[in-house]
């Protein structure tokens, strides 16, 4: 048994980062078995999450879409906001009903950033035994040995360290017409409100070789678009000292000439001109950025340990505007953050009114065990933080709404993906991101087609494809 803990997490040296290389481990000793996959949180977890699909697959399982039926579940959690356990004790709850009610040997694991939480992890042991097998998200490869050996007792393993970097790691991917690409894992910005640094260890970033590598595969299979994925995207680099950037690497990628190339998330801090440049010089890399705020408070800014002020970040929202035609800019802020005053939060709803945001995600401060945050004096009512996100959102509809009245009538690229949620409509994104329903036949799906647009909602656009 490997238990996290919260102090190793935190630990930062300057020992070089190691990249290791992964052996594919097949077997059939799980054949005609069937998985379930629940994925809570961002898009690392659903890209962690095509690899646990693989591994499982590899051992000779299929996926199944329920877990009634299922010999083995596994729920990737989220540990971000205290909702994200709330959400994962409700399904575990009937997963032991399951297990207890239908299928004795039904086999149950937990794996992402909460298992990463002294806390979690102990309840884990304290309170729910029926959890078979808990790992971490520095080693999602030893759930092959994990399964192959499987214990009678609960066989927990999370490390606590600054991480590794795995190379030839294998997906099964959710889409067959964009993918994700790791390219950095971890973060060392230690915003004091994040569970991040803890959950997932120092920065690190692949080998350049490697990512174009991926890419290029991923084209030569048919792929159309891939996003390079990180908690800090443009600081890609800085920990392999070898003065190669995310400029460097953004031109890479969009030199193999895949259709389309889009990045999350940035920092403002590290955003800087030669990215821009290369993005307005690429046609293939897409004109749309999520450019997180957090906060338009100097001084909340301050607290969080954001390292940026509300003037630097409207003057680099401007320097975007100004040089990449056509740019959509989205952003995530948080409201309630210990001692917010009223006019803290006003200042985040003037930068709003300035920028103007194509869309927001918006949340309230949710304190997290172990970060600086959780120790702050928080007296802002519960019933305060929820006025404020309320009055935030109302803005945020507002100018996601005008931002997409701007298509209409317009006629954009759109990479059709699929099947719409509306009926006999296929979906697909812009280039900036908007969401658009078309009607079509299913031979469109995986093509960039040209589509004008004829309605606009706040959240999404319809249209029709045109020549
Ligand atoms: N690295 C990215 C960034 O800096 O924006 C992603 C951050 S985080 C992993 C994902 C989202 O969770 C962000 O929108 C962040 O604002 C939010 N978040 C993180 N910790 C939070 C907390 N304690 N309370 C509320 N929201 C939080
Ligand atoms: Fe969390 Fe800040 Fe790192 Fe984003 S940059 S993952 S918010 S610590």
């Amino acid at each position: 048994m490997n238990l996290p803990n919260m102090l190793d997490a935190k630990k930062r040296n300057s020992e070089e980062t190691k990249h290791i290389y992964l052996d594919d481990k097949a077997s059939d000793m799980y054949k005609n078995k069937k998985y379930f996959i629940r994925t809570y949180g961002c898009q690392m977890n659903v890209h962690d999450s095509e690899e646990i699909a693989y591994i499982l697959e590899n051992v000779g399982m299929t996926p199944i879409d329920t877990i009634e039926g299922a010999d083995v579940v596994v729920l990737n959690t989220c540990a971000i906001r205290e909702n994200a356990h709330d959400k994962l004790y409700g399904f575990l709850g009937r997963c032991k009903h399951e297990k207890e009610t239908n299928n004795h040997d039904l086999i149950i694991c937990i794996c992402g950033c909460m298992p990463q939480e002294e806390s979690v992890a102990n309840d884990l042991i304290k309170n729910h035994p029926y959890v078979d097998i808990v790992f971490g998200t520095h080693n999602i490869h030893e759930l092959t040995d994990m399964l192959l050996n499987k214990m009678d007792n609960q066989n927990i393993k999370v490390y606590s360290m600054q991480g590794e970097v795995f190379e030839n790691v294998k997906y099964k991917r959710d889409s067959n017409i964009k993918a994700w690409v790791d390219i950095q894992y971890g973060c060392d910005k230690f915003c004091t409100y994040c569970i991040v640094p803890y959950t997932r260890g120092k920065q690190r970033s692949r080998y350049s070789t490697e990512i174009v590598k991926e890419v290029e595969c991923l084209k030569k299979e048919g792929y159309k678009e891939v996003t390079l994925l990180g908690q800090n995207v443009n600081a890609y680099g800085k920990d392999l000292d070898i003065n190669y950037t995310m400029s460097d690497l953004l031109r890479d990628v969009a030199e193999t000439k895949i259709e389309r190339v889009r990045f999350v998330t940035s920092h403002p801090w590290d955003f800087n001109d030669e990215m821009i440049k290369v993005i307005s010089e690429y046609d293939n890399i897409m004109t749309y950025i999520h450019l997180p705020l957090k906060s338009g408070s100097d001084r909340i800014l301050k607290l969080m340990g954001r390292r940026y002020t509300k003037e630097d970040y409207i003057n680099l929202f401007n320097k975007l505007k100004e040089n990449i035609p056509n740019v959509s800019i989205t952003t995530d802020i948080i409201v309630g953050f210990p001692g917010e005053t009223e006019e803290d939060f006003k200042d985040t709803l003037d930068v709003v009114n300035t920028c103007k945001y194509d869309s927001a995600y918006t949340f309230i401060f949710s304190p997290r065990v172990g970060t600086p945050a959780e120790k702050m004096k928080d007296d802002v009512t519960i019933e305060e933080k929820n006025k404020r996100l309320h009055i935030l959102n109302e803005s945020v509809n507002k100018y996601a709404n005008e931002a997409n009245q701007r298509y209409l009538n317009k006629v954009v690229p759109v990479l059709i993906e699929g099947k719409s949620e509306k009926d006999n409509m296929l979906m697909g994104y812009t280039d900036t991101m908007k969401l658009v329903n078309v009607s079509g036949s299913d031979n469109y799906i995986g093509k960039i087609v040209n589509v004008k647009i004829t309605d606009v909602k706040t959240w999404s656009l319809d249209g029709k494809i045109v020549k």
